[in-house]
Parts: C-alpha cells; structure tokens; sequence
C-alpha cells in the first residue's frame, strides 16, 4: 500500500531523515522505535505531507509524489497542479496525534463529524450516523454529545481515532498515541489500536511502547540518527537485535 524511496528532511543545516526508504503492505503493522530525537516523528509527518520532505518518493495506493520535484516547483507557493496531488495524496492516510486536537467548542460527535462534512461534503445525517458507529466502536457510545473538557484523556485520544477513522483512509498514522496520556489510560487506547490491527486496518505507529510493538507490529523500523538502523519481524529486532544500536537502546528501556 506504502512504498517510501529514499526520503530525506533537513531542518536547516540539520539532516533530521538521511535517506529512509521501506514499504508497508496493505493489512499490516509497522512500528516505528528509536531513541527521542531520532526522526520518528518528522518520517510520520513526511508521510501525510504534514511535514514535507526535501526529497525522495512516496507512493500511497494510487497517488506517488515525488518529493524533489515538488520542492523544486517551490517559489513561495505550490503550484496548483501541486497542490492538487498533495491533497489527493493526503487523502489515503488519517493521522492520529500524540495530544488529540479536538476542536475544543465542539463535542465528540461533531468533532468527528466535521471532516466528512466539511472535506467530502458527506450529507450531515449520513456523517452523523457513521460517527455515531464510529463512536460506539471506540466504547465511547454514550459520550458522543460531551465536549473534549468533559471526557478523559483516553476517551479524547479514542475521539481523534474515530475522527481519523471518518475520513475512511486507507492508511492510520498514529504518532505516539499514548504518550502524553497518564498511565492507566494507555490500555484503553492501546486496545482501540488492536483491535484495528486485528480487522486488518494498514497502520503506521511511532509508539515508545515497546511491548505493544511486539504485540501488534509485523515490522519493527529501528530509526537512529535519522537512519533506518535495524528492520524485520518484532521478534527479531525487539527480542534478538543485531545491531549494537538497537541492543543499546532497547537496554536503556530495561
Ligand atoms: P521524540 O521521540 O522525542 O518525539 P523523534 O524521534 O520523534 O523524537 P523528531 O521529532 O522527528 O524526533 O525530531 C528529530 C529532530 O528534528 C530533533 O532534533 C528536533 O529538534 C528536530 N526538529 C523536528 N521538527 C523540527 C522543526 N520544525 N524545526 C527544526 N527542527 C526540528
């Protein structure tokens, strides 16, 4: 579903993503681990264009961009025909932040509403009743009319699932999920994205929660240094790492 080829960001003289490149194949898991700073966060970005990459080449489903040459058509603005592919592109991925984002004046309902009414002009009644599925499918049935202020950080962060969820993408970006939640609200989260995985939903996770990798990734992307270090099967790289990287890193969480 995923081929990434060679991306690369800097921030100033800064090479955040030296030269990632690596595929994610429609109905799978790949987790993204590595030290703070790494670049975990900026490749996510890059991936929904949130963040552009300098260069490189993404293909997501249908749409490929190649990142070099947007760039180079650069001068202040996109072009149109730029802007077009960009939207186009990030249509096939739904990003779930590590706070949630809601609209704060807006209550559960209508946060996950607004996107399918506002970007794809779904009529509101149809929007509604699929955010009220969509709702129900993150345990959140009887929340649906709260404003964010009103609900725990764990059933917000369920919210911006659903609200990812809405917009129908073919790929889920989570970046770090459940890292700025208070630990006994990760598990509630955690099971949300399970059982994603286990319907068979295309994920991309940066997530410091190593044993949840193990669980529910079928690729584990060690990043170092903007680099990818160390990839393969969680068991391989989690439990029996190669690199002298990987083993550091994964003896400091001990
Ligand atoms: P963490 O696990 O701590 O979230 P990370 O692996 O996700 O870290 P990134 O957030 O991708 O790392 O950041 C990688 C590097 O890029 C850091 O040194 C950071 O300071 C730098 N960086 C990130 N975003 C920007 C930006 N918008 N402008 C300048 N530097 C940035």
């Amino acid at each position: 579903l995923l081929q990434a080829t060679s991306l690369a960001k800097k921030f100033g003289d800064h090479e955040v993503i030296k030269d990632v490149s690596f595929s994610v194949p429609r109905g799978t898991v790949t987790a993204i681990v590595g030290p703070s700073g790494s670049g975990k966060t900026t490749l996510l970005r890059g991936l929904n264009a949130l963040e552009r990459p300098d260069s490189g080449i993404v293909q997501i489903a249908d749409v490929s961009v190649d990142f070099a040459k947007i760039r180079a058509s650069r001068r202040g603005r996109l072009g149109s025909a730029d802007r077009a592919l960009l939207r186009r592109y990030q249509a096939h991925s739904g990003m779930v932040f590590q706070g949630h984002n809601l609209f704060p004046h807006r209550t559960a309902l209508q946060n996950v509403t607004e996107g399918p009414i506002v970007v794809q002009r779904v009529p509101a009644a149809e929007a509604t009743e699929n955010a009220r599925a969509l709702l129900a499918k993150v345990g959140l049935a009887d929340h649906a009319d709260k404003f964010p202020y009103q609900l725990s950080g764990g059933q917000q962060q369920r919210v911006g699932i659903a609200r990812a969820l809405a917009l129908e993408p073919d790929l889920l970006l989570f970046d770090e999920p459940t890292s700025a939640l208070d630990p006994e609200l990760v598990g509630e989260v955690l099971d949300v994205i399970r059982q994603l995985a286990k319907e068979g939903r295309t994920m991309v996770l940066v997530t410091h929660e190593i044993r949840f990798a193990r669980d529910v990734a079928d690729e584990v992307l060690f990043i170092d240094g903007g680099l990818v270090v160390e990839r393969g099967r969680p068991r391989d790289v989690l439990d029996h790492p190669k690199h002298e990287r990987t083993q550091a890193f994964l003896r400091r969480l001990l």
